[in-house]
């Protein structure tokens, strides 16, 4: 009895949205890109750290990565970060990188070590509380409008004074740094270089800016912080994959 011929199988790869096929090498590569951008600047590669983020990535993407020795993972939803992380949080370092709601802080102050986002009072004092009821510290940064878009997080540069010192002397807060996303339609470098202006001013020693496309200009104007995600993971899937 003859079969019949299988009908042609056409796959859209582009759709599938798969991860790179080797995330541990772009991994390597995104290492080396940095250390070169650094020593070009004249900077010791050693004072830019890499954020690897990881929101909404499939686990067949972040888990090389991880393998390769990548400590650092960058999220964006507390929950979503709860449950890709949650079990396997030790040796880690979880920065959250995404907005945040008062009524999420006592869960941010649980996960993360580092929280990038803090761009209005009521958000710290809802933090500050949280850290006193579970007596940890995360590292706090502040996130920085510089292109003063009305749809985006962060505090205005006009305003950033009189908030830090708000941050500062009423709620006895250490800030570490600030950190910015800048307009999707501009050049970064003059935000960069605005960010990093104010950290100077301000007494703040770390600056989280730069993502995939802009991270060397990034670390030319001083970032210490670069959050890299679909150059080490592929193109995000449009919505959160579930944990694996
Ligand atoms: C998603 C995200 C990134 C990573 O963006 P890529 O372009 O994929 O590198 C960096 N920073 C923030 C705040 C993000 O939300």
């Amino acid at each position: 009895m003859s079969q019949p011929s299988p009908a042609p199988v056409s796959l859209d790869l582009a759709s599938l949205d798969l991860p790179p096929l080797d995330p541990a090498a772009a991994w390597v590569a995104c290492r080396h890109r940095i250390v070169r951008a650094a020593r070009k600047s004249g900077r010791d590669p050693a004072t830019v750290h890499l954020t690897a983020v990881s929101k909404t990535q499939p686990w067949s993407a972040i888990a090389p990565v991880l393998a390769a020795g990548q400590t650092v993972f960058g999220e964006n939803r507390v929950q979503e970060a709860q449950a890709r992380w949650g079990e396997r949080r030790q040796g880690l370092e979880l920065r959250l990188i995404g907005p945040l709601q008062s009524n999420k802080a006592r869960e941010a102050v649980a996960l993360f070590d580092v929280i990038e986002t803090l761009d209005r009072p009521r958000l710290a004092a809802a933090l500050v509380q949280a850290m006193e009821k579970l007596g940890v510290t995360p590292r706090l940064y502040v996130q920085v409008n510089t292109g003063e878009e009305p749809q985006k997080a962060g505090v205005i540069p006009s305003e950033l004074p009189a908030f830090l010192a708000l941050c500062r002397s009423t709620y006895g807060l250490t800030l570490e740094g600030l950190m910015c996303i800048p307009p999707a339609d501009a050049p970064p470098g003059p935000h960069f270089a605005l960010l990093a202006k104010l950290a100077r001013r301000h007494g703040l020693d770390r600056l989280s800016m730069g993502m995939s496309g802009d991270y060397e200009i990034a670390i030319r104007h001083g970032a210490t912080d670069v959050r890299i995600g679909s150059a080490l993971f592929g193109a995000r899937p449009p919505t959160p994959v579930a944990a694996g």
